[in-house]
């Protein structure tokens, strides 16, 4: 049977949309490659929120044409995912040699048309047309791979979205928001426990939208409440996740499911973008500086120990040194543990890209450093509390840096390295923590140990 190698870039959700064409390959007897070089067939899963990335993967695609073509004829080369949903078919005008092209709703018909290409019944394929119900196909995990060894796993319950940040291209590239029912999720998850699965991530665009259209509030909890204690209450299930929210969607009744959900970890990944009102208006983000330090602070209030985290973009067109001093006491304010600094890219098609006074790089670079540094400096301040502390990790396997040692999470998503041994795999446990970088927290099981 034909081999195939994926190369995912961009995030969780594109990984898990790898995950689940790669499984659907798998069960029709395709084998994973363990290189480029060794495949029959190369599909790039592509990203397209920066121009940076989607550079990136016409750039290797380029380099894997060259490469491939030299090796065999008959290699079957793909594109999936955002760029693929955004260009269609001005990829094969650009690159002739590529022979699939599949959008962001195609995923689960990857292995219908691999099968006509290699069998020759189809020259090129281009689908990138929307298909409703596709929301509901990335359901697949990797039987003996990744998922079945993994104490961790993504499910996917939702695509699109219907925000339309002036900066974001996610809305075309992904369509309108789509929710799958709650009883279908959670016999995936279900599915997942019963394989060994031990903490669950929910995955979507805008994950605090779920089902809004579909689904009525009840007793004032919104659908996403409503499936964050249906998944809850799966045996066997440790821990809850979810990501991407946005703050908007966070109504009290989410709040309070923080202290309510045991299974729903201290834990919360809040993109705040810019500490500008200004510049929120400008990126059509629906929600002030206040709002959003109004929410920390609920957040707070409701589960004290809450790891928080965010995303910023600096450079957006407009921004003044004014605008960005206020992300910079925002982030000072906030004490985030952890912030993704990205620096503004035009999006084509997207209204930011229109918008007058575009920042020189020359600017955008040096706000990046600025607010890295605070973002480490306040990164490192919260993670130096834990030294000394117990805490509970759930061991995820070998850490990728130093495979000779391990690694575990937090509830609260700190992560935390230490020399552990083959029995600690997948174990929930307590580790003393000795001490801490910016966003590193290093254990030591032995000492507790000893104490106990
Ligand atoms: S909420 Fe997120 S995915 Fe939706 S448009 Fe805004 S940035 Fe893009």
């Amino acid at each position: 049977m034909p081999s195939v190698y994926i190369k995912t870039y961009g995030c969780q959700m594109n990984e898990r949309d790898s995950e689940a064409v790669a499984s659907q390959l798998v069960a029709k007897g395709y084998t994973l490659a363990p290189s480029e070089a060794a495949a029959d067939v190369i599909l790039l899963n592509t990203c397209s929120v920066r121009d940076l990335a989607e550079q990136k993967a016409l750039r290797k695609m380029e380099n894997v044409i060259a490469e491939t073509r030299r090796r065999s004829p008959d290699v079957v080369l793909g594109f999936m995912g955002c760029v693929a949903q955004s260009r269609g078919r001005e990829l094969i005008d650009r690159l002739p040699d590529v022979d699939l092209v599949l959008g962001t709703q195609k995923f689960h018909r990857a292995a219908g048309y691999l099968d006509d290409l290699l069998a020759g019944r189809r020259d090129k394929v281009v689908d990138v047309e929307a298909e409703p119900g596709s929301e509901a196909a990335i359901r697949e995990h990797l039987l003996g791979g990744n998922a079945a060894k993994s104490v961790t796993a993504f499910v996917s319950i939702m695509q699109g979205c219907n925000q339309h940040c002036t900066f974001c291209i996610v809305p075309q590239t992904r369509g309108e928001e789509r929710s799958r029912g709650i009883p279908d999720i959670v016999a995936e998850c279900r599915e997942l426990v019963a394989r060994g699965v031990r903490e669950i991530t929910l995955l979507g665009q805008i994950v605090t939208s779920y089902g809004r259209r579909e689904l009525p509030e009840q007793e004032g909890k919104s659908a996403f409440v409503q499936l964050l204690e249906a998944v809850s209450d799966i045996q066997g299930l440790e821990r809850l996740r979810f990501t991407s929210p946005h703050p908007k969607g966070y109504g009290d009744d989410l709040v309070e499911a923080y202290a309510r959900l045991p299974k729903l970890v201290e834990s919360a990944h809040i993109p705040v973008q810019s500490g500008s009102d200004r510049i929120l208006k400008l990126m059509h983000r629906g929600y002030t500086r206040a709002r959003f330090l109004g929410l920390i602070e609920k957040l707070r209030r409701a589960q004290p120990g809450i790891g928080l985290s965010t995303d910023f973009i600096v450079g957006f067109p407009g921004e003044t040194d004014a605008d960005f001093e206020d992300t910079l006491s925002l982030l000072r304010e906030a004490e985030f543990d952890q912030g993704f600094v990205f620096k503004y890219s035009g999006r084509r098609d997207t209204p930011a890209a229109q918008m007058p006074d575009p920042l020189p790089q020359t600017v955008k670079e040096e706000r990046n450093q600025r607010l890295l540094e605070l973002v480490n400096t306040t990164g490192a301040r919260q993670h130096q509390k834990f030294v000394g502390r117990q805490v509970q990790i759930l061991v995820e396997g070998p850490s990728k840096k130093n495979p000779s040692r391990l690694t575990g999470r937090t509830r609260c998503n700190k992560i935390v390295v230490f020399e552990g041994s083959e029995r600690h795999h997948r174990q929930l446990m307590d580790v003393k923590v000795t001490r801490a970088g910016s966003f590193t927290l290093y254990g030591d099981p032995a000492i507790l140990d000893e104490e106990g």
